[in-house]
């Protein structure tokens, strides 16, 4: 018999959506589904597998209905994912096997479609690649409607809640998450799941507070029970006592009224207190991002990443495809500038469903990739590299080359750019000639030589993602070592000091387009540093714009200079946390 907790406690988890929540739980549990296996009469088979075929045509019916409605309440891009259900209900070798094991068994239908997808789910989940994996997601959820059908029993449902509700799920399906009752859903909460799960970008997207990653909530909570959802910091409190609902209430209300402070400041200029101008751009992803640019404030774009272009059209746009997109992106963000980075495929970005272009390697992070592959590949990068030189004629453009390790591959990839150059003079086609080239810095070795490559290109954007994870040999993807990711490393610290030593002594400035950039406990490091441009996601502008009106530069080199004279990631992330909070006060 399990224990439930009546007095108040808390579980951490994931914070993934932002914004506190108070009500009542909503225990959103799917039952396993029963299902029968049993002996068919041979003079029943034929209907057997006509009742399968009914099924499916339901089932694409009601995947159908969602994705229409997806796509009014969330839009196109939300509402593809439904698109990958549709194809596995066209899937030959599910369909097929599970027809085969019928007719070859003569047991009834669903016992046998219920074998066929466990054993691909299975198959699917114990292989080592991110998207096929989730296509077992995708199986899952869709194979449960089939039965569903096949068993005649409603779907579950999270469409009519009573009132307004928090929703607590070991996990919640697309199509669950895309029937989310949107007028009484106040937050969503999970034992599972990732900040990048469909039901937190639903979540994101209804601008309601979610939390992942809480492992046995669903255990420890009933029906009914109240519970204070902080998804600022990733908090679930169970039956708050008076005094914490007060606090919760009086954080609700500092939070609120600070989220309006930054609607406020995202307009203003990115000034320290004593006069230093910072610029503050955005990385995007897809073209139709570009309007977030000026909405919080941005100026300009200090990374598109061009790859998204590839993996979402799943195979190579055409040079033309790729000069439309980013005519799009370029003019949509103009008079304002935009940085355009060459393609970087691989690693975290693996090209699916293209063996022959991107092969299966034993260790992808240090593979055949972004570059490396361009360079190999010819013919694919000019066609890129000519795309973005004609959409430099339609506004201000740069262009930079990531996971550069070496001089070599920066004079290669510069050598084919004068030859695309070359070819659009020739030909009379509009481009800017004078487009600055700059590098990034992500990788030590590039670190190490920065003065070197200072004197070929125009600019340096470090990536610190990539140059963090491959300073400390730490996956940046796997949460086992998560904790061992360590932005504040010393040796970080110093690689980042001799790139902008390096980048300032050659004349060309300097900026940081990681994640790092983006965190307000850290900004201050980079810009004392010596950086003088940050670029990150577009809502984290208006947090790190606060912070640099609430701050003296001088103030920044001293922690920077401190920072370089302690020993420990720690040591050093605490005198940046401690800036931080002296000028931004929460709680
Ligand atoms: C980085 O590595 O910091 C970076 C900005 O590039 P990406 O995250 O696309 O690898
Ligand atoms: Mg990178």
């Amino acid at each position: 018999m399990e224990t439930r907790d009546r007095h108040e406690f808390t579980v951490q988890g994931i914070a993934a959506s932002q914004g506190i929540a108070y009500g009542q739980v909503f225990l959103y549990l799917q039952s396993e589904l029963q299902v029968p296996d049993y002996q068919v009469e041979t003079e029943r088979r034929i209907d057997e597998v006509a009742r399968f075929d009914r099924a499916l045509v339901a089932t694409r019916q009601q995947i159908a209905r969602i994705k229409a409605e997806v796509e009014r309440n969330l839009g196109p891009e939300e509402a593809a994912i439904f698109d990958a259900h549709l194809l596995v209900l066209e899937d030959e070798a599910l369909i097929g096997e599970t027809v085969r094991e019928f007719e070859e068994s003569g047991r009834n239908i669903e016992g046998c479609f219920q074998r066929v997808s466990a054993r691909y789910i299975r198959a699917f989940e114990e292989i080592d690649d991110e998207y096929l994996r989730e296509r077992a997601v995708d199986l899952r959820d869709v194979a449960q409607r089939v039965l569903q059908n096949l068993l005649g029993q409603a779907e579950n449902s999270l469409k009519r809640l009573a009132g307004e509700r928090i929703v607590v799920a070991v996990d919640i399906s697309p199509s669950a998450s895309a029937s989310l009752d949107r007028s009484s859903a106040l937050a969503l909460v999970t034992d599972s799941g990732s900040k990048t799960s469909h039901a937190v970008i639903v979540a994101r997207s209804m601008k309601i507070p979610a939390v992942v990653g809480l492992r046995d909530l669903t255990r420890r909570v009933s029906d009914g029970d109240w519970a204070i959802i902080d998804g600022y910091d990733g908090l679930v409190i169970v039956n708050p006592s008076e005094a914490t609902l007060f606090r919760y209430g009086k954080i609700q209300e500092r939070k609120k009224s600070f989220e309006a402070l930054l609607r406020e400041v995202s307009h203003l200029p990115a000034v320290t207190l004593d006069g230093v101008a910072v610029t503050l751009q955005a990385n995007i992803e897809k073209a139709d991002e570009t309007r977030l640019v000026a909405e919080h404030g941005a100026e300009g774009v200090g990374l598109y990443r061009t790859e998204f272009l590839y993996l979402n059209a799943g195979r190579l746009p055409t040079e033309e495809e790729q000069y439309r997109d980013y005519r799009a992106v370029v003019e949509a963000v103009a008079p304002r500038p935009v940085i355009i980075r060459t393609l970087d495929l691989g690693g975290d970005k693996p090209m699916t469903g293209q063996t022959d272009l991107f092969p299966r390697e034993p260790n992808p992070f240090m593979g055949f990739r972004a570059i490396r592959w361009c360079l190999e590949h010819a013919a694919v990068f000019k066609a890129q590299l000519r795309a973005i030189l004609r959409a430099s004629a339609h506004g201000r453009v740069r262009m930079m080359y990531p996971m550069i390790s070496g001089l070599d591959e920066l004079e290669r990839a510069n050598a084919l750019l004068a030859e695309c150059r070359e070819e659009l003079r020739a030909a009379g086609i509009p481009h800017d000639g004078e487009l600055e080239v700059g590098t990034m810095i992500e990788i030590p070795s590039a670190a190490l030589i920065a003065d070197l490559l200072a004197r070929q290109c125009r600019f340096f954007s470090v990536g610190t993602n990539d140059l963090i994870q491959y300073t400390l040999a730490i996956d940046r993807g796997n949460d086992r070592i998560a904790h061992l990711y360590e932005p504040t490393h010393p040796a970080v610290v110093r690689s980042l000091r001799q790139i902008v030593t390096e980048a300032r002594r050659a004349g060309i400035p300097a900026g940081v387009c990681g994640e790092m950039a983006g965190d307000p406990v850290y900004a201050p490091l980079l810009l004392g540093l010596g950086f003088n441009s940050l670029s990150m996601s577009p809502a984290w502008i208006p947090a790190v714009k606060y912070l640099i009106r609430a701050m003296r530069m001088s103030d920044a080199r001293a922690l920077a200079e401190e920072a370089l004279a302690l020993g420990s990631a720690s040591a050093i992330h605490a005198r940046c946390e401690a800036f931080y909070r002296a000028r931004v006060r929460l709680e």
